[in-house]
């Protein structure tokens, strides 16, 4: 078994219920333990600015499955949510990212861990520091250092009930 940290977003057809549906899909998979979840973070979108607010949020899983294929699940999930959009094209309604797998590092060609953005994104570390207090990445250093790296950003927390 090993434990690891999907990082989920959302700013697109009511993105707090996207996270909180893709939480109860993590939860309902065979081979996926759902851990912990963290709250759901208001973060400004990355790149273009003219989007909708990001929805962000982290979940600690356990799983026997092999990287690979949790990213495969990771992706039916996103497609799912997708298929709820009428336009093609236009942003997705879900992003799931593997962020971490226990202290693997990965280069393979269709999955990179740690997730390259980990150690600059504020949405990540924040609900990261939240379930996994004292939490340290291999070769970049505890999450607290990296928030303090970061200048210890402030994100709004969203009211999920
Ligand atoms: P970013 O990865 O910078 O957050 P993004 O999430 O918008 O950007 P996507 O379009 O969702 O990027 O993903 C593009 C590809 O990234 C996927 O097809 C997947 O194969 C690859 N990928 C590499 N590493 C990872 C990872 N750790 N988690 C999820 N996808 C990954
Ligand atoms: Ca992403
Ligand atoms: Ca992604």
């Amino acid at each position: 078994m090993t434990r690891a940290y999907i990082g989920l977003g959302s700013n697109l057809d009511n993105p707090r219920d996207q996270v909180l549906e893709a939480f109860r899909e993590l939860a309902q998979e065979e081979g996926i333990r759902l851990l912990a979840r963290s709250s759901l973070y208001l973060s400004e979108p990355m790149g273009p600015q003219d989007q909708p607010e990001y929805i962000n949020a982290v979940a600690a899983i356990e799983t026997p499955l092999e990287p690979l294929v949790l990213l495969e699940i990771l992706q039916a999930i996103e497609k799912k949510h997708a298929r709820k959009r009428e336009c093609h094209w236009g942003p997705r309604t879900l992003d799931l990212d593997l962020l971490l797998y226990g202290d693997e590092r990965i280069l393979h060609p269709d999955l990179t861990v740690p997730h390259p953005g980990i150690a600059e994104r504020s949405f990540v570390l924040l609900p990261l520091r939240e379930i996994a207090p004292g939490l340290s990445i291999e070769g970049l250093g505890s999450v607290d250092e990296l928030l303090e790296k970061l200048g210890n950003p402030v994100l709004e927390v969203v009211r999920d009930v």
